[in-house]
């Protein structure tokens, strides 16, 4: 065989290997969406955003070291898919960018598909910033119309430097993300099963009955202002006070299990290390 012919067959061989491969890809995001597809294929985690998780992130800590490395590809891409904007100062910090992610992933944990996709920039504040529209000071909140979540590094941090006092600004935010994005119509749609979240409805209204009648001996009152508040207020304790829920709730925390696929009182008593 020739050169030339040998250049030609090899050719022939990579246009069809690389056809294959595409044809593979295309069938895997056709099953399990664009982020999983970008998941088989992702970089292994920045060193930085490692190191973040490691110093600042008990929950990853806590991990099997196994679980630990798909945390770690997760937090990678949820920031790969994620613009990150600093409001009042010039660069978000990549301990910031790991630290914002890998909440957003605590609470997906459960649900691998699930990157909050339509909420694709990340705007974060210095400090507690003000609202013109409701003319306050808020920690943060999300946009849906604009896909934006909003967050005040300050009150942040500052929920998981107290990691069980049922006070957490990131997950309570990203759950209003996660119930928003459950309705939006896109890849992630429909994630959440509709026969437990009806359970969950009817055992929220009873608890914020609860709350609104004085008793906020578990919950803080903020969760009796709606069903969305109470939901999110909710996912702080889960993930804080995950012991206490389910002693005074043992429905309502058997629920958020299997809606989230995960439990943190399990997580708390696997080994760490192998
Ligand atoms: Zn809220």
């Amino acid at each position: 065989m020739n050169a030339i012919a040998f250049f030609l067959l090899a050719l022939v061989v990579l246009m069809i290997l690389i056809n294959i491969s595409s044809i593979a890809l295309d069938l895997f995001r056709y099953f399990f969406g664009e982020p999983a597809a970008k998941y088989v294929l992702i970089k292994p985690i920045k060193p930085e955003y490692k190191k973040a998780l490691e110093e600042y992130f008990p929950y990853y800590n806590g991990l099997h070291p196994t679980h630990k490395k798909v945390f770690e590809k997760r937090v990678q891409l949820f920031i790969d898919l994620k613009k990150f904007i600093p409001r009042d100062f010039d660069v978000v910090l990549d301990e910031v960018k790991a630290i914002v992610a890998a909440s957003a992933i605590q609470l997906t944990f459960g649900l691998p598909q699930v990157y909050l996709r339509h909420f694709s920039k990340i705007l974060i504040h210095t400090d507690d910033y003000y609202n013109r529209i409701f003319r306050r000071y808020h920690e943060g909140e999300v946009n849906m119309y604009g896909g934006i979540i909003v967050l005040s590094w300050k009150s942040f941090a500052r929920g998981y430097m107290n990691g069980e006092d049922g006070k957490n600004l990131g997950l309570h935010e990203m759950a209003h993300a996660l119930r928003l994005e459950n309705e939006i119509n896109n890849g992630e749609f429909g994630f959440l099963n509709r026969k437990l979240l009806r359970m969950w409805r009817k055992e929220a209204e009873k608890t914020m009955e609860i709350i609104n009648n004085g008793d906020t001996s578990f919950f803080r009152k903020y969760g009796g202002v709606n069903r969305e508040e109470f939901f999110a207020v909710a996912i702080e304790n889960f993930f804080e006070k995950p012991e206490e829920y389910k002693e005074k709730y043992p429905e309502q925390y058997s629920i958020l299990t299997q809606l989230l696929k995960q439990d943190p009182i399990l997580l708390k008593h696997s080994p760490r290390k192998v």
